[in-house]
């Protein structure tokens, strides 16, 4: 089952002390290439539709980082946003279609100052590794028999990813925040 190459035999565990590196797309030439000047973190699989992936592969495999941390350095002007309307506006390579970096640029978001990045891009060994598997039940979405999602669980659990079918549970408690911090009812209940 082709989880993710990066997962598939186990992941990497990450580096620490690791300060990032460099990611290129995958165009012999010219390629694409954006500097990412620190460690990420929130590194999961995503069985979203919108991410991208690599040929045959069932999960995406993405991570955030400081937007102040991203920065192209070559080949920026092959670079094109996938889809201008959707939160996370997608930075795609038009020779390759890789995407380079997701950011957001509406300020109310949760996620506003982060960037989301495919560690996979870089050959720098030591990236934070997967944590979990988000999106779990949208893979359906792209063609996965949904009789195969008891395997497909079993197997993420097996290599250490729990299934999530939103994202996991700290970056789900930091949407709701968000949402509690601006309504002025954050932390207001005890429990
Ligand atoms: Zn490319
Ligand atoms: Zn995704």
């Amino acid at each position: 089952m082709n989880i993710h190459p990066a997962v598939n035999d186990g992941a990497r565990t990450g580096r620490p002390g690791f300060s990032g590196g460099m990611l290129a797309c995958r165009c012999k030439d010219h390629p694409v290439r954006v500097r990412i000047g620190a460690q990420v973190a929130h590194n999961h699989v995503c069985g979203c539709t919108r991410c991208w992936k690599p040929e045959g592969a069932i999960f995406s495999q993405i991570a955030v980082v400081g937007r102040d941390a991203v920065e192209v350095v070559e080949n920026a002007d092959k670079l094109d946003i996938v889809n201008s309307d959707a939160p996370i506006r997608r930075h795609a390579c038009t020779g390759c279609g890789v995407h380079m970096y997701g950011r957001i640029e509406n300020t109310d978001h949760p996620f506003y100052g982060l960037d989301f990045v495919h560690t996979e891009l870089s050959e720098e060994d030591g990236w934070s590794a997967p944590e979990f598997a988000a999106f779990v039940s949208s893979i359906i979405e792209s063609g996965v028999d949904p009789q195969r999602m008891g395997d497909v669980r079993a197997r993420l659990r097996e290599l250490g990813l729990e299934p999530y079918d939103m994202l996991s549970p700290p970056l789900m408690d930091a949407i709701a925040a968000h949402a509690a911090r601006k309504s002025g009812k954050l932390g207001t209940l005890p429990v």
